[in-house]
């Protein structure tokens, strides 16, 4: 079965000035497509050839692991992110967030915080558990959320490349853009 890049939810220049189309440019057209390249140059002839993208995420290792972890995270980053968005979360997960850290501001410093000083190339996520507790997860390289046996509702890839173009050295910076893109629509999906 061979895994496709999925196109973008949104046009390239759309969220700028937050994320720019140069930055798009590279992170999807170079990066994203990379890892869909390897992914399936890697399942050829192996038990995976077949398997779903989940199912390599969850059974795989190494380079074959790293690369469909990071095909997964990278289409969930992007459908975490829209144009006209962020502010305050919204609907159900609002309520969930203001239970869980008493107001959208303390969530919102926490997982700023976390993502600011995940010491890696990595990812910072808002996950929920099995119970529907909610928790800020920070995980390194490709790895993601379900591996932890956690739902993944957010996520901001904190890798160089997904903000040097735009900021430089400056993560905290492209954090804080990035809570102007947040979808929380995605986000009360996948908390459902
Ligand atoms: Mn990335």
């Amino acid at each position: 079965m061979e895994h496709k890049l999925p196109e973008l939810p949104w046009s390239n220049d759309a969220l700028a000035p937050h994320i720019s189309p140069e930055t798009l440019e590279y992170h999807y057209g170079k990066h994203h497509a990379a890892y869909v390249t390897k992914l399936n140059a890697g399942i050829k002839g192996t038990e995976f050839e077949n398997s779903t993208l989940e199912e390599i995420v969850m059974k795989a290792s190494g380079g074959l692991f790293n690369n469909a972890a990071q095909v997964w995270n990278h289409t969930f980053y992007w459908n975490g992110l829209a144009p006209k968005a962020g502010g305050p979360a919204t609907g159900a997960i609002a309520d969930a967030i203001n239970g869980k850290w008493g107001s959208f501001d303390k969530f919102k410093e926490e997982f700023t915080n976390s993502a600011a000083t995940n010491f890696a190339s990595g990812w910072t996520w808002l996950v929920k558990d099995s119970s529907g507790n909610l928790e800020i997860l920070n995980t390194d390289d490709a790895d993601t959320a379900m591996k932890h046996g956690k739902t993944a509702l957010l996520t901001i890839d904190v890798w160089e490349h997904a903000y040097y173009v735009d900021y430089r050295n400056a993560r905290p910076k492209y954090i804080e853009a990035f809570w102007n893109l947040v979808n929380w629509d995605f986000v009360n999906k996948n908390f459902a």
